[in-house]
């Protein structure tokens, strides 16, 4: 008799989920990427009790066709890469095609969804069956989740209060309209709109994103930052660094994006602080949003499995432009303040 035996899949699932799913702000975060990888110019989140008892994200991308939807809750299966080499060249939020899996083993999920072509759409609940029904749904997609960690009650104990878990949720939302100005996003908790974007045509983005930045950090933040937008060798940076007045005693307005990912990443942190050290209290933190952009195939994204780090080819390269734009930034505003002074 051997001792070892593969687990069913149910398990895999719900350990993978462990991985994925700490909170209901990793589901918000994992369904709100499909929608952006699905092309979605709207996005739409509705939530009950900070998430826990309901989420629904809703987006009007490409849909599925009635043959995607039940391997849509396949563990391992993506429309996203193909291969090893289109892993190493990903451009989408998602491609372990795992977390539709992982958040049907431990929630009781439902989606429905329409193509532009099909006459209408079709809904499945893979908790009670893999077949799909037809459903009246505009084009794009809504996913319901249903209370979250409903069959694994360690989980679900360490949920912590209603506030903090939604504050994880709005913060997230936040991060995702600033990352994606092309996009519509609204919040609603509870029966209550808590903020709604309207999608920032191309076009208009140089002249609308203040206020966008405006609405989701606030004026004081804004009156306070300075234009950064520069490219060089394959890198570009783009967005806003408070000054160093502003500086907060929190880590909350520190929004860094690479390719349209939210990215936590020490090193860029600690290039960040260098660029303001001369300048700032020790105890301070600056504020910024900045979107890094480069070559899919010089950054790592299948690091961490909620894709939280990345890895840079020339991480030293990305460091010192970082550093040196910034800097740049901040003194070039020490220039025009001093030259006020005197004159
Ligand atoms: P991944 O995003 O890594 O591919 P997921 O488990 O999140 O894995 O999703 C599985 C697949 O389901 C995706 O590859 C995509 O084809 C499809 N899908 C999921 N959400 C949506 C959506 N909102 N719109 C269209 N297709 C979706
Ligand atoms: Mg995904």
């Amino acid at each position: 008799m051997p001792h070892i035996a593969q687990l069913p899949p149910e398990l895999v699932n719900q350990i993978a989920a462990g991985e994925v799913v700490e909170r209901p702000a990793s589901v918000v975060k994992e369904l709100v990427e499909n929608a952006i990888d699905a092309g979605a110019r709207r996005i739409d989140v509705r939530i009950e009790e900070a998430g826990s008892r309901l989420i629904e994200v809703r987006d009007d991308g490409s849909g599925m066709s009635e043959e995607d939807l039940p391997l849509a809750f396949a563990a391992h299966a993506t429309s996203k890469i193909r291969s090893l080499d289109e892993l190493e060249s990903v451009a989408t939020m998602g491609f372990r095609g795992e977390a539709l899996a992982s958040i049907a083993s431990i929630a009781q999920v439902s989606v429905s969804s329409r193509r532009e072509r099909d006459a209408h759409g079709w809904i499945l609940s893979p908790n009670e069956s893999l077949e799909c029904r037809p459903t009246a749904h505009p084009v794009g997609t809504t996913v319901t989740v249903a209370d979250l960690f409903y069959n694994t009650p360690a989980r679900r104990k360490f949920l912590r209060t209603e506030r903090t878990e939604f504050s994880q949720i709005d913060q997230l939302m936040r991060r995702f309209a600033l990352a994606h100005p092309g996009i519509g996003f609204s919040l609603t908790h509870q029966g209550r709109l808590v903020f709604e974007l309207s999608p920032l045509p191309r076009a208009q983005l140089a002249e609308q994103m203040p206020a966008r930045i405006e609405a989701l950090l606030g004026a004081e933040f804004l009156n306070r930052a300075r234009r950064i937008d520069s490219a060089a060798s394959g890198l570009s940076l783009s967005g806003w660094v408070a000054d160093p007045a502003y500086a907060r005693s929190t880590t909350d307005q520190q929004l860094f994006f690479v390719n349209g990912r939210i990215v936590r990443d020490r090193l860029i942190g600690f290039a960040i602080r260098r660029a303001y050290a001369d300048v700032l209290h020790h105890a301070r933190q600056p504020a910024y949003v900045l979107a890094l952009d480069l070559e899919p195939r010089a950054v790592d994204v299948n690091v961490h499995p909620t894709k939280a780090e990345v890895r840079f080819r020339d991480a030293r390269a990305v460091q010192d432009f970082i550093f040196r734009e910034i800097h740049r930034a901040l003194a070039q505003g020490a220039v025009a303040g001093a030259q006020q002074e005197s004159g």
